[in-house]
């Protein structure tokens, strides 16, 4: 795993924050706690769903913020020059749902040929 993951702790931190979540979902869902006609079923539904929606934002989020780091340009992997740093739409399935990605992509006009940045 890289160096730059967040720590066991921290990760325990982020899990009692998602449970604190947890506890402000049901809220939300059921103000005055729910009816005895719904199941445990429906409510495993309404978590199913909110949790991709965390899934979706988080992921979202951190590749966009991954991606800023590189700026607004990149060295062609070929020939050196310096080149404008565009992004490029892509929907992936992930664990636990989908996010859209705005994946950086730049063309070199010299070499003609369209390049991913590398880390
Ligand atoms: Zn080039």
């Amino acid at each position: 795993m890289a160096t730059n993951v967040p720590s066991e702790r921290k990760l325990r931190e982020i899990e009692e924050i998602a449970a604190g979540w947890g506890k402000l979902l049901a809220r939300e869902s059921f103000p005055e706690g729910p009816e005895l006609d719904v199941s445990l079923a429906d409510m495993e539904d309404i978590v199913a769903r909110a949790t991709k929606a965390i899934v979706h934002g988080a992921v979202e989020t951190m590749t966009a913020d991954q991606a800023g780091r590189l700026g607004n340009q990149t060295a062609c992997p070929g020939c050196g020059k310096m080149c404008e740093l565009k992004r490029k739409s892509r929907t992936v399935t992930v664990r636990g749902g989908s996010a859209n990605l705005d994946e950086p992509v730049a063309h070199c006009p010299t070499c003609r040929r369209d390049f991913f940045p590398s880390a």
